[in-house]
């Protein structure tokens, strides 16, 4: 049982008042807050450890790297990786996608076949079809169905021998589907094809352990869990990191040095060039220390609560429609009223001091398949109450007074 009480206390933030009101904070697909645990790591590192890493011989830069290899450890035993140095540190989702993207150019010929989702983020479309405009490389697309899931007799239907790669997203986070990506990754290694999945919406819910799922690449951001923004993480295969080309040269990426010939460091400094973010990465291992001493079982049976609750209560507003409804999914509801515009709920909502995210939420090919221009999106965390959803649902009725 989780004692949300207990937990809010964590979490500074929750106090402030916004236009007034108590801050119901109902973003969390698009960030979420950070308890007092993960801040006191970062008052700490800049009070007491900061330098750079890794080519100091002082105290400090051997206490800062060695805090910096622990949280890869905390990274790769909470992944379940098989070895600390497969997992990449990098700026975030986008960051991690771009890095593998970039690698794939000189691995990819033209009539390659790549395969992506219709429920697919924007940072995982886009660097893609910067690739394929690159090497002829083609895309294909899984479509989605009316209730928000993929569509996988089709995505079956679309691999042969020459697809190379697919990424897919773990949770759509537009309408909080949870994919089959289990199935997804076994189908496409009958076909020798790799898969990346993209865990941003996920990692928050739900604990992956990659060498089960035996994927390929997965990337995440700890910003979407209790984490700093501007970090995150590439988990690869390591024999497929060491085939894949290093992303941005500079220094430590480099073995040795010289105008005639550069050689690599091997893994994981290939992929992480320049002075890192050093504190980000600490306080990415200190959140996800935060999130296991919870529990995500614990985390994920109260957020399941939470989902039921305010799906039912939002379904007795009249005119509503919630996309995605009925499925395996996350604690994201995704939904629009007779024919408001969602950024006019959205912003009466905030002068009621609920902060919810509208518009297409960087998926635009999802409103595009619904016919809608976005949605309202409300996305819970372990840190919201029911209290909290029946504040949301009364606003929402008066905004509906006021717009209709
Ligand atoms: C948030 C998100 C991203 C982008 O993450 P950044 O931290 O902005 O790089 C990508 N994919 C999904 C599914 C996301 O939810």
């Amino acid at each position: 049982m989780i004692d949300v009480n207990k937990i809010r206390k964590d979490f500074p933030i929750l106090k402030r008042k916004v236009n007034g009101q108590d801050l119901i904070y109902f973003d969390n697909a698009a960030t979420s807050q950070t308890p007092l645990q993960v801040i006191e790591v970062i008052t700490d590192y800049y009070s007491r450890l900061n330098a750079n890493i890794h080519r100091g011989v002082h105290q400090l830069s051997q206490e800062a790297t060695d805090a910096y290899e622990e949280a890869r450890i905390k990274i790769q035993k909470h992944f379940n990786a098989a070895e600390a140095y497969e997992i990449i540190f990098t700026a975030g989702t986008t960051e991690s996608i771009n890095l593998l993207a970039s690698g794939y150019n000189s691995l990819l010929k033209p009539g390659d076949e790549l395969i992506i989702s219709a429920l697919e983020h924007h940072s995982n479309i886009v660097p893609w079809q910067m690739l394929c405009e690159k090497t002829g490389a083609i895309l294909k697309v899984i479509p989605m169905t009316l209730n928000g899931s993929l569509d996988i007799e089709s995505y079956h239907s679309l691999l042969n021998s020459k697809t190379k790669l697919i990424f897919v997203n773990h949770v759509s986070n537009a309408l909080g589907t949870i994919n089959p990506i289990k199935e997804i990754i076994n189908e496409a290694h009958t076909y020798g094809a790799k898969v990346l999945i993209d865990g941003a919406q996920a990692c928050p819910h739900i604990k992956t352990d990659v060498q089960e799922l035996n994927v390929d690449y997965y990337v995440t951001s700890a910003h979407k869990l209790c984490g700093p923004t501007g970090v995150g993480m590439l988990y690869g295969k390591k024999e497929l990191l060491r085939a894949l080309p290093p992303y941005q040269g500079g220094g430590e990426m480099i073995a040795s040095v010289t105008f005639e010939k550069t050689t690599y460091a091997g893994l994981p400094h290939k992929f992480e060039a320049g002075t890192p973010n050093i504190c980000g990465g600490i306080a990415f291992g200190a959140a996800l220390d935060y999130m296991n001493n919870l529990g995500f079982d614990v985390i994920s049976k109260y957020e399941a609560e939470l989902l039921a609750y305010a799906t039912n209560s939002l379904k007795k507003i009249e005119g509503i429609k919630i996309y995605g409804e009925g499925l395996d999914k996350t604690a994201v509801i995704s939904f629009n009223i007779g024919d408001i515009h969602p950024y006019d709920l959205g912003s009466i909502l905030n002068q009621m001091g609920i902060a919810v995210r509208t518009g297409h939420h960087c998926a635009q090919p999802i409103m595009d398949f619904y016919e809608i221009p976005g949605t309202v999106r409300a996305s819970f965390s372990f840190y919201n109450t029911f209290e909290e959803i029946d504040i949301m649902v009364t606003a929402l009725k008066k905004a509906v007074l006021m717009l209709q």
